[in-house]
């Protein structure tokens, strides 16, 4: 199955295996998380131990200084949660005209967080907030008991603070089953409708996700026997016309202790790029990794961003789907 992804890749064009050209970099400030979601990838939790610390930061900061005009894409885990959230973000400061915070909402009504609207709105930082659904049931079937509520909370402080207005706010939805993502615009459709008339929430754009094969996603499909089923589902859904937006094509992740991947995914299913000599790269060798050309790394899980509508950090990929 691995090879068989690269070559769904190649039959459409042999060039798109390769990077491209850097637009992001995204951070994943560590696994440390108040709540232990089932569609994880990164198997995040409060048990959390991989944190990336000041070291790797500033190293980030210098790439970002000599590279101007990238988007900062920050995740985890929770990434607010990392003891030096507030100074990377403060470091950061000036240094990419988009910084994104990837949220988990309910982090900001944790004991001694209550800064963190305040915060994201005077750094000017993009939310993009998990919300895998806009009913209760199957928000908290993913994401635990009391979530849906604390999430809609943090929203409308948001609201009243200018985000999904002159700040973005940007929802993401994550299917709750081992299906693919239904149709972006009728979604968002639903959860503008459904959010505004009961309450009063507003936001700029939904971004619509597969759910990856790797990490607790993965364990709960091997437990229920369906791993192997969601994997072909994923293949049969194929779309080339996703392949093209794939964002492994702009983007290098840095992972928590500044070992670099193609994407999250490959992070959290363990695949570090590293040279021909076998030595892994890290934060201080990007340069290395982002000349046109430079293979990408692909397995498996791939498969979740070519289905459908296609699928990556920044949501759908492609406007055809295949049905
Ligand atoms: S999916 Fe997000 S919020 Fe849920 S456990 Fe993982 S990192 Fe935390
Ligand atoms: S999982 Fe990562 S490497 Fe694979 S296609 Fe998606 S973005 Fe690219």
């Amino acid at each position: 199955m691995v090879d068989l992804f690269r070559k769904h890749v190649e039959s459409v064009d042999v060039g798109l295996t390769t990077f491209n050209k850097l637009e992001s970099l995204q951070v994943n400030l560590g696994d440390l998380c108040n709540l232990s979601c089932a569609h994880c990838h990164h198997n995040a939790s409060p048990q959390g131990t991989r944190i990336m610390g000041r070291e790797v930061m500033d190293k980030i900061v210098v790439f970002l200084a000599y590279h101007p005009g990238l988007t900062l894409d920050i995740t985890g885990g929770c990434p607010e949660m990392n003891p030096d959230f507030r100074y990377f973000i403060e470091a950061t400061s000036g240094l990419a005209p988009r910084r994104i915070i990837r949220s988990n909402l309910v982090i900001a009504l944790e004991p001694g967080m209550e800064w963190l609207p305040d915060f994201y709105k005077e750094q000017e930082l993009v939310v993009m907030a998990s919300l895998p659904c806009y009913e209760l049931e199957n928000v908290e079937k993913q994401r635990g008991r009391g979530v849906f509520n604390r999430s809609i909370g943090v929203l409308q402080q948001l609201n009243r603070k200018g985000y999904g207005s002159d700040l973005e706010l940007h929802l993401v939805h994550n299917p709750g089953n081992g299906s693919v993502s239904g149709s972006r615009d009728m979604l968002e459709l639903h959860y503008r409708k459904e959010l505004l008339q009961h309450f009063g929430i507003i936001f700029s754009r939904l971004h619509c996700m597969n759910n990856t094969p790797i990490g607790r996603f993965r364990d709960n499909l091997e437990r229920k026997g369906t791993y192997q089923r969601y994997i072909e589902h994923l293949a049969e859904k194929f779309n080339p016309s996703a392949i093209e937006q794939i964002m492994c094509r702009s983007l290098i992740s840095v992972g928590w202790d500044g070992l670099l991947y193609n994407c999250d995914f490959n992070l959290a299913a363990g695949l570090p790029l590293g040279r021909k000599d076998g030595s892994l790269l890290k934060t201080e060798h990007i340069d290395e990794v982002i000349t046109a050309g430079s293979p990408i790394q692909m397995a498996e899980h791939c498969f979740s961003c070519t289905a459908g509508q296609g699928s990556g950090c920044g949501g759908s990929l492609a406007k055809n789907v295949t049905q």
